[in-house]
């Protein structure tokens, strides 16, 4: 007798069809792809919002009994700084105005975005990390099959995909050729994207091909990446939605091209994160890095509390606040007792919220709820809590029952007390003397917090 495992159903919204869709794996293992970032520099908070998402997928995934085969991929050559191949290589214009070598340049930032990726808990044991410049094989013969297909045409400076051959191509939406300025006016189509280009100057990264010295386009890299790791067909591709346009028309065109096969059957994508100057870009001055938010997993939980779909306003006030609600709820935890069940009610709701597209607003307000709730001793709650954890990825498992000393307790209520009488001076001065012993005091509406430092 076969015993099979009964797995959750999980809707989820597909950028191609425009719907929710009920999550159908194409096979035992689901096969996920998340465009990586271009080490040129260090993820900003809105690139690092793109992998929380990822993340929080797997993570619903896996919660619901399936099992994941996750690729990132970290971009290290061929992507330009316009998206309509022209402009410099993003990783070699920072290398030679920094005096280095492209390898240096790219090694320092992967292992910036490996050390990002840990502090907010995204997990990485299940999954492969492939360097572009680590598949020039795999991408040469992709094109080289794309050619003898009949699908690319010569330019003065590379190998162009014909988007005109490809009927589908625009499928997943964005505003296609029409709008895009035309800097290569020997381009049959505006939409037509490189595939290989040729080295004009001296470059730091270049290879011989079939066509001459030169170096990958960009999209190439993520469909032969994909394609080796995964296979011609997967389950879940990932990125944000400026991707959408560009970036994933062209790798759905490619592949599906050289396949004759669908490429992605889910394609989803998270919204932006903004601050004041708009979109937070690597190119503007508006540039956050996580070693901004202390401690790291507050920016987790502020991205939580919002849907991935939705876009989010950074500002200091609100990231203040996901601050003080992860601290309070550490505190809480650390105050309940182990050895207790999972509440089936509890589970039930966080089980249909996250499997109805990720619904992490509503997933994360029922935590809230348990607490609250009297009818659930406290271990229950906090063996719900932690069972819904492993989703939510907050390491609320590594709390500790924080021992706050006889005279920090005191300083604290004087201080209160300060605060009463509108002496802020003297509030400011107890503060000062609390951090002296390695402690945090934070006003909430529901009085001060005290933390470790
Ligand atoms: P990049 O390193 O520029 O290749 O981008 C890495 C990932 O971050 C991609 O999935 C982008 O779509 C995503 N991304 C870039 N800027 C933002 C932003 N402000 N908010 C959310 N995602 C972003
Ligand atoms: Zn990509």
């Amino acid at each position: 007798m076969r015993l099979f495992s009964r797995k959750q159903d999980i809707f989820l919204y597909n950028t191609k069809s425009r719907e929710k869709e009920l999550f159908k794996p194409l096979g035992k293992r689901v096969k996920m792809y998340s465009c990586g970032p271009t080490v040129y520099n260090y993820a900003h908070l809105g690139n690092l919002r793109s992998y929380v998402f990822a993340d929080t997928l797997k993570r619903t995934l896996l919660y619901g009994g399936y099992k994941v085969d996750h690729v990132i991929n970290i971009t290290d050559v061929g992507h330009l700084v316009s998206d309509g191949d022209t402009g410099e290589d993003k990783v070699e214009r920072e290398a030679r105005q920094k005096k280095k070598s492209a390898k240096e340049i790219t090694d320092f930032y992967t292992k910036a975005f490996f050390l990002d990726l840990e502090k907010l808990n995204i997990k990485t044991d299940d999954v492969t990390f492939p360097r572009a410049t680590e598949y020039i094989k795999e991408q040469i013969n992709l094109i080289r099959k794309l050619e003898e297909k009949g699908y690319t045409y010569k330019t003065s400076d590379g190998i162009y995909f014909d988007t005109s051959k490809f009927p589908k191509y625009g499928v997943l939406g964005g505003s296609t050729g029409e709008s895009r300025i035309e800097e290569n006016t020997e381009k049959k189509n505006p939409e037509d994207f490189a595939l290989w280009k040729f080295s004009k100057e001296n470059r730091l990264q270049e290879w011989d091909s079939p066509w001459g010295i030169g170096f990958p386009g960009w999209h190439i890299e993520c469909s032969a990446m994909s394609m080796s790791l995964l296979g011609e067909s997967i389950d879940i591709h990932t990125g944000g939605v400026d991707h959408i346009t560009v970036h994933h028309n062209n790798e759905t065109a490619q592949s599906e091209c050289s396949t004759g096969k669908p490429f992605v059957n889910i394609w989803m994508h998270n919204e932006f994160l903004n601050t004041e100057g708009g979109k937070m870009a690597k190119s503007k001055e508006n540039f956050l890095r996580l070693s901004y938010i202390s401690p790291p997993l507050a920016f987790r939980y502020f991205l939580l509390q919002a849907h991935y779909r939705s876009q989010l306003d950074f500002s200091e006030s609100v990231i203040e606040a996901s601050e003080t609600a992860l601290s309070r709820l550490r505190n809480i935890i650390s105050e309940y007792k182990d050895n207790g069940k999972v509440n089936k009610g509890y589970k039930g709701e966080f089980t249909k919220a996250i499997s109805d597209d990720l619904n992490t607003p509503k997933a994360l307000s029922l935590i809230w709820d348990l607490i609250k709730d009297e009818t659930v001793e406290d271990e229950d709650k906090k063996a719900t809590i932690l069972d819904f954890d492993k989703v939510l990825g907050l390491r609320l498992d590594k709390v500790e029952k924080v021992e706050v000393p006889e005279e920090v307790l005191k300083l604290v209520k004087e201080r209160e007390k300060a605060r009463e009488e509108s002496n802020w001076q003297e509030a400011d001065r107890i503060r000062d003397e609390v951090a002296k012993v390695k402690f945090k005091i934070k006003d909430t509406d529901d009085g001060s917090v005290i933390e470790k430092l």
